[in-house]
């Protein structure tokens, strides 16, 4: 299996540390808002990793922050006059809500950076101590760079360019720093935000040091991947390998994986979809119209290291990719329930049946072939929709059970390793329920009570309850 790593910039074989065994740590989002499918790239792009190595019979020990102390947190908390912790954790709710509905797994952990506020200063004070970091005369500590070597090898920068850059920009409050291009470990509090004890000051961590502690408190010092977007390469990921390899004298993860942006078109202008521009569109907007099946297909339809740009026609051609294999598996399964019915005993596959069953295996090889390359989900998919093809056009009911079976089950499982979930569910959308709610109202205005009453009852059938209150009618999920 190769993959293509940002550290050495080439596609390796991959070797994992321990046999059988992959450690991998993915940078999650800061919890201040719902997340937009910007977000949702590294969060599919990785939970595809993950079951493809599980499919191959690794165990993989999966960890994935939220990073639930920040600015932008605390700035939404002053405005609703609320504690930072009502908001972190309304959002890693919501959080989770998206990823079921894209079918990313949980998490082997999803640790959160309040919880470990001890191993954060446990980690700084080794670093204080091995010289690699100091606290200056406000108590703000930062990290010495100039004390690792290797610092820059990911981003591939060179330090001394990197301090001549940093030189040009004077940051107020950080006067303290020996050099420009250190970088914050820990920070004093100010009025009304969340702090912690320190040996330091009252404060804060800075970012990069949580995802540090967390690594190496959940997977250990060394682990095999690490990934997320790739604009966490500078400044974030390349201090992560400073503190951590400074700290634990050890190298800390053998890959590093970023995907590429998700884009977007902004008045002519195509750009990274992100929350300051303000031209992004959350999950929950998408899951309004679509399924979020069909995000996920969307995603995994390119390549995760090339950018995609997010379009209503790309959506609407990922619907349509993704209807065709759900039909052809559908097909399969009634064509299994009739050939199952047939009163004569089932011959089994015919030779021309294991000839097309050979012809399909090929394609199943393909897709690995695929994956085994560096993750080419894109290709991976053509390999699916050959074996749609081949599907539709051999299956009929007069294929034999056993041939049925098998087109199935390597379907079903080549959908089962990107996540797509083969079985239609009866997906409500809420601009389904409002048209209906609506239809309701205009029956009752027109005194159709009869139809009002069959349409309050489709909706209880569909697990949606209405509740006529003084503000109009309301409904929520049962
Ligand atoms: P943030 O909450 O901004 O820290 O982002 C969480 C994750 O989403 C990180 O791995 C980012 O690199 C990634 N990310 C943010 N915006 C995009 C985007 N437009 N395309 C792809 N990945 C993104
Ligand atoms: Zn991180």
């Amino acid at each position: 299996m190769k993959i293509f790593n940002t550290l050495t910039r080439r596609k390796e074989e991959f070797v994992p540390l321990e046999p059988g065994k992959v450690k991998m740590y993915v940078c999650g989002p800061t919890v201040y808002n719902f997340i937009h499918i910007g977000n949702a790239r590294p969060m599919i792009v990785f939970d595809t990793v993950r079951r493809y190595f599980e499919y191959k019979g690794y165990e993989v020990n999966y960890v994935s922050n939220f990073t639930d102390v920040d600015d932008k947190i605390i700035k939404k908390a002053i405005e609703e006059g609320v504690d930072s912790e009502v908001i972190s954790s309304r959002y890693i709710e919501e959080c989770k809500k998206d990823m079921e509905g894209l079918n990313v797994k949980p998490a082997t952990t999803h640790p959160q950076a309040t919880q470990e506020i001890d191993g954060m200063l446990e980690m700084i004070r080794v670093l204080i101590e091995k010289g690699h970091a100091y606290p200056a005369q406000d108590g703000t500590v930062y990290f010495r760079t100039a004390s690792f070597k290797d610092y820059g090898k990911l981003s591939h920068k060179n330090l001394d360019e990197l301090q001549s850059g940093f030189r040009e920009i004077k940051v107020t409050g950080e006067e303290g720093k020996e050099d420009p291009s250190d970088f914050v470990l820990w920070k004093p509090k100010k009025e009304g935000e969340p702090y912690w004890d320190s040996p330091w000051c009252q404060g804060r961590p800075g970012w990069h040091i949580e995802c540090s502690v967390m690594a190496k408190k959940y997977l250990g010092d060394q682990i095999d991947i690490h990934a997320g977007g790739e604009d966490l390469v500078f400044p974030h990921h390349e201090n992560e390998i400073a503190q951590s390899e400074a700290a634990n004298g050890k190298p800390f993860a053998t890959y590093w994986m970023h995907n590429a942006f998700l884009n977007i078109d902004s008045n002519g202008h195509i750009q990274k979809m992100s929350k300051s521009l303000g031209n992004f569109f959350t999950v929950r907007e998408i899951s309004e119209k679509y399924d979020l099946q069909v995000l996920r297909f969307f995603m995994l339809s390119a390549h995760y290291r090339s950018p995609l740009n997010f379009s209503a026609e790309l959506i609407e051609a990922s619907k349509n990719g993704l209807e065709r294999i759900l039909t052809a598996v559908e097909r399969l399964r009634d064509a299994g329930k009739s050939a199952g019915e047939r009163t004569e005993g089932d011959g089994g596959a015919t030779s021309e049946e294991q000839a097309r069953m050979a012809e399909a295996q090929e394609f199943a090889v393909k897709y690995e072939a695929a994956m085994e390359d560096d993750f080419n989900t894109a290709d991976a998919i053509a390999a699916v929709f050959e074996l749609v093809k081949l599907c539709n056009s051999t299956v009929s009911s007069d294929s034999s059970l056993a041939y049925i079976d098998f087109m199935k089950k390597l379907l079903e499982k080549l959908c089962d390793v990107l996540g797509i979930i083969t079985e239609r569910k009866a997906q409500i959308l809420d601009s389904e329920i409002e048209a209906m709610i609506q239809a309701r109202q205009q029956a009752r205005k027109a005194k159709n009570f009869a139809l009002a009453d069959e349409i309050r009852g489709k909706l209880l059938d569909m697990g949606i309850i209405l509740e006529d209150t003084r503000e109009g009618v309301k409904w929520k999920k049962a």
